[in-house]
């Protein structure tokens, strides 16, 4: 038996959320739920098929059509998406408790989650209410105005990083801007999405207006994207998942968002700030236990400083304290699923043949007692590694980094832009031309000078290339939740062509 922590009442089984009530899956059909620390059992979850989807989709259509939320003004939704965001905040504790059990994320890290996805509900609350629109007077003979109205059931598909406040990403934009939602959160995963009925039901949000449908990717998520009532899929996960649903949704010609996988550049120049580079860049690929689409997991330094670059981070890789998530000290937990934990260690060997080991490269030691099976990996650096090796250009996802070495500013930008991906980009200088100049060239979303990942609400989110289609963030979520149509009004004489006349 594990002497890990457990929540207090944790649930055994996992059900749906559908026009207000829980329940179990039309055919009782369930699937398993592991923690990552021992990779056992402790729950069970219903796992939705296309009846339930359809079950979800009908409840979620009712409210649209027939319910409060759509046509309530921003202020009266913004009072709930308030209240929404004080009852995720009051669950603080709880959340990450629940974050870190489910998904091996060390606690500290999870601390913080429930506080950002409160902001995220505060955040589209004030947006909605300063939200003004457009109108366009032609002097004399129209005025044309735009009429924003929300699009209906939107699709919303998640992955199992920090899952709670991913999904607090798309629920906060899609809900504040009058939707009503189906959710389907990652099997991985599940545990901390149950939270939402509760407090979307505390918070006076109408049944129906949020729905939820676990289940698999391929059967839930594929039944939800195919669904002919569900206008709009936003959905973040992996690129090659990505490309499937763009296909899938092509047949009705469906709304989509799409925050893709990433193997984000951080570059440091030999005149940056080395201990702050050192610092970021580290934190930057190992929090969230490496499970970071912007994890900044290729690192390239220029030449004169490159080798002791390469020395100090690896010391201090090989001294971050990796174990039980739950414990305050630890800054690696346990990857997700041992799914996932077999795809991050063959990387691990890849690397082996494609770059030199500085750090890690395997199981970390001294495991703590009854998690000896869990799904940890030493925090693993790999110096000297080519543009053409595989642990350069594919995404690993877990804590493990490739370093590489160049001599010219031309050569760090083509080494940057040398993949598929396009998420993020960290640039380390004092050099003020080159740092704004790189950052204007690099083809990547999302930028960061001197800088690990700090988000701001209110900017674009979203990649590039491979990485994603469509920026959300701000108004720009608002948008894409949203349809605006234009109405056009006649104020003089209309002047039409007598036809037949
Ligand atoms: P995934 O693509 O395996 O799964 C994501 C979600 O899609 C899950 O809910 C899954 O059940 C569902 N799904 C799988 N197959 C489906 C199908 N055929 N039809 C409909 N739904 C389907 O991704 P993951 O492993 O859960 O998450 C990790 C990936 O997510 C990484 O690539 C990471 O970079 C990416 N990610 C991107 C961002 C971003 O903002 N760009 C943020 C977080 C994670």
């Amino acid at each position: 038996m594990s002497k890990h922590f457990v929540p207090e009442n944790l649930p055994t089984h996992l059900q749906h959320y559908i026009g207000g009530q829980f329940v179990d899956s039309i055919g009782g059909e369930t699937f398993e739920v592991l923690d990552p620390v021992t990779n056992q059992t402790y729950a069970t979850a219903a796992a939705g098929q296309k009846a339930d989807i359809d079950a979800a989709v009908a409840a979620a259509t009712e409210a649209f059509k027939n319910g409060p939320w759509p046509t309530m003004s921003p202020r009266a939704r913004a009072k709930v998406l308030y209240k929404i965001a004080d009852a995720v905040v009051a669950q603080e504790d709880r959340l990450a408790e629940m974050e870190t059990f489910d998904t091996g994320l060390p606690i500290t890290q999870a601390r913080g989650q429930a506080q950002r996805a409160a902001e995220n509900f505060r955040f589209f609350a004030d947006l909605i209410v300063a939200q003004h629109d457009t109108a366009l007077k032609v002097p004399g003979s129209q005025l044309n105005y735009v009429n924003r109205k929300p699009i209906g059931v939107a699709g919303l598909i998640t992955p199992w990083n920090t899952p709670f406040m991913l999904e607090s990403w798309k629920l906060a934009p899609s809900i504040a801007s009058g939707c009503t939602v189906v959710l389907k959160p990652a099997e991985f995963t599940p545990l901390s999405a149950s939270l939402w009925a509760t407090i979307f039901e505390e918070a006076g949000l109408p049944a129906g207006v949020f729905n939820l449908v676990n289940g698999i990717g391929e059967e839930a998520g594929d039944a939800l994207v195919k669904h002919p009532k569900v206008p709009l899929i936003s959905f973040t996960g992996e690129s090659s998942t990505g490309q499937l649903i763009y296909r899938n949704c092509a047949e009705n010609l469906k709304g989509m968002s799409m925050e893709l996988g990433g193997k984000s550049p951080a570059i440091v120049f030999a005149d940056a700030d080395f201990d702050a580079a050192i610092d970021s860049t580290l934190f930057g690929v190992f929090s969230l236990n490496g499970e970071r689409c912007t994890a900044g997991s290729r690192i390239l330094v220029e030449r004169p400083i490159y080798e002791k670059f390469v020395e100090a981070y690896a010391a201090r890789a090989k001294n971050i304290k990796v174990g039980d998530p739950h414990d305050p000290t630890t800054q690696v937990g346990a990857l997700v699923h041992p799914e996932h934990y077999n795809k991050v260690m063959s990387y691990v060997e890849i690397g082996k043949t494609e770059g030199r080991v500085v750090a890690g490269g395997g199981r970390p030691e001294n495991l703590p007692e009854g998690q000896e099976n869990g799904s940890y990996v030493a925090p693993t650096v790999f110096a000297d590694v080519a543009p053409d090796a595989r642990i350069f250009q594919e995404e690993i996802f877990g804590p493990v980094v490739a370093i590489t070495p160049f001599d010219t500013d031309a050569e760090a930008l083509e080494l940057a832009n040398n993949t598929k991906y396009g998420l993020a980009a960290y640039v380390w200088t004092n050099d003020l031309k080159r740092a704004h100049n790189f950052a204007q060239d690099v083809e990547a979303g999302m930028v960061w000078l001197n800088s690990h990942n700090v988000r701001d609400l209110r900017s674009p989110f979203g990649g590039v290339k491979a990485s994603g289609l469509g920026h959300e963030g701000g108004y720009r979520s608002i948008d894409f939740y949203t349809d605006q149509q234009a109405v056009h009004i006649t104020l003089g004489e209309v002047h039409t062509p007598k036809f037949g006349a």
